[in-house]
């Protein structure tokens, strides 16, 4: 049968759509490689959220083409399949597929017709095949399995391109939910559950929250670990951490991506909270759950965006010190809302330099927190070998730190959970032995 090779950018959700893909070819009899010059067919799945990434799956296209002329297939899945659609198979005339995020159930049928000469389109809303129990997602060498809650958004942030992309909220039903769950766990062996959403926090079936899903989630037999990804600031409540707080095997381990600490920007974003409605949830947070893990994602450079404004932001990293960031320059993307702002442009070097001020003063926050943790000791759920060194164990521990520890071929041990001692860190990682 035909190989084929998957390649995933962006978020986890992403990823988790390309199991689901490499599930369904191989149920039908492909076989998955990772050799390019073995692959017969390609499938970028792709990520429109930054400009920047974009251009890279066009270069990607490129590069194929140059390389291989016409003798591989290749499609485009995923957010900029979306956004481009039809004008992407027009402009790519080598391109053979186009399947957007809600059309990649069809991704057996768009190959089918690709080896048969033909090119497929489909970026239409099948928001029914939503609901279907994915029970074919390849999970072969995970310890963690990915389980979709709620997809799409209806938040309309002003520099968001996600909505465009993935579509209107829609939440997956409740019992679907926790039969993947005890899927994963049952037939897979998989212990760590991520819940994944736009907004896990607009999640609202039949009178469900997104509180009710987590605590029925951890209530599940043999789930030693769940995570979930990503709240909204403004939909982020008390009840919610409560629950993490009442269950041992919920990481606490929180996410809230406040993208400006400057009212003024939140508001031209148009994100619904303020920086206090903000920091009162933070507050919150750290009195219930005094051991939790805290990360955010920040712009730098949007539109308007002046030092002050800057330093706002600048404050709330230096006063919240969040155990890990992902920051990002404003990338301007088509039908935002933010394309018709009055403002002007933040020029590139500006938004360049405040970028890696803000990078560098959350590396010494970071560094400073691992230095903490030394000598003390960590569950951590053992992922693989790691790629440097395969006498080397890597894991993570609940707050998401990546962690190597010494234990020979201890292969038995992937996909459990021990007990570290950390002993030396650096900024990205730390490094640990077994106790
Ligand atoms: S909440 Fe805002 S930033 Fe997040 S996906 Fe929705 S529109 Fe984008």
């Amino acid at each position: 049968m035909p190989r084929f090779k998957i390649e995933t950018w962006g978020c986890q959700m992403n990823e988790y759509d390309s199991q689901k893909m490499v599930g369904l070819l191989k149920k039908n009899g492909f076989t998955q490689t990772e050799s390019e010059e073995d692959a017969e067919i390609f499938i970028l799945n792709t990520c429109s959220v930054r400009e920047k990434a974009v251009h890279k799956i066009h270069s990607r296209v490129g590069v194929l083409k140059k390389r291989y002329g016409n003798r591989k297939i290749v499609g485009v899945c995923g957010c900029v399949a979306s956004h481009e659609g039809r004008e992407l198979l027009e402009k790519i005339p080598s391109l053979k597929f186009v399947l957007g995020t809600r059309s990649i159930h069809l991704i057996t049928e768009a190959v089918n017709r690709a080896l048969n000469g033909a090119k497929f389109l489909d970026t239409n809303d099948h928001t029914n095949e939503m609901d279907a129990p994915i029970t074919f997602a390849e999970r072969v060498g995970q310890t963690k399995a990915y389980v979709s809650i709620i997809e799409g958004c209806d938040n309309f942030c002003t520099y968001c391109v996600v909505p465009f992309t993935r579509g209107h909220e829609h939440s997956r039903p409740f019992s679907v939910i926790l039969d993947e769950v005890r899927n994963a766990v049952e037939t897979k062996g998989i212990h760590e559950i991520e819940l994944l959403g736009q907004n896990v926090n607009s999640y609202n079936y039949e009178g469900k929250c997104f509180a009710d899903v987590l605590q029925a989630v951890s209530e599940q037999p043999d789930v030693q670990r769940v995570r979930f990804l990503t709240s909204h600031p403004k939909d982020f409540n008390e009840n919610l951490v409560r629950v993490i707080a009442a269950h041992d095997n919920v990481c606490p381990t929180i996410h809230l991506p406040m993208q400006s600490g400057s009212d003024r920007i939140l508001k031209k974003m148009g994100r619904q909270y303020s920086r206090i409605d903000y920091l009162r949830k933070i507050e919150m947070v750290r009195e219930i759950l005094p051991e939790c893990w805290l990360s955010s994602d920040f712009i730098v450079g949007f539109p308007g965006e002046d030092e002050k404004d800057f330093m706002d932001t600048m404050n709330v990293i230096q006063s919240v010190k969040y155990d890990n960031l992902f920051s990002f320059k404003y990338s301007p993307r088509p039908r935002t809302a933010a394309l018709k702002l009055k403002d002007d442009p933040v020029p590139d070097s500006i938004a360049s330099s405040r970028l890696s001020i803000l990078q560098h003063a959350q590396e010494q926050i970071q560094l400073n927190k691992h230095l903490q943790m030394i000598n003390h000791v960590y569950p951590v759920l053992v992922e693989s070998f790691s790629k440097k060194n395969p006498k080397r164990l890597t894991g993570r521990t609940e707050g998401n730190h990546v962690v190597h520890f010494e234990a020979g071929r201890a292969e038995q041990l992937i996909g459990s959970i021990v007990d570290v001692r950390i002993e030396s860190v650096t900024m990205a990682s730390l490094k640990a032995r077994l106790v």
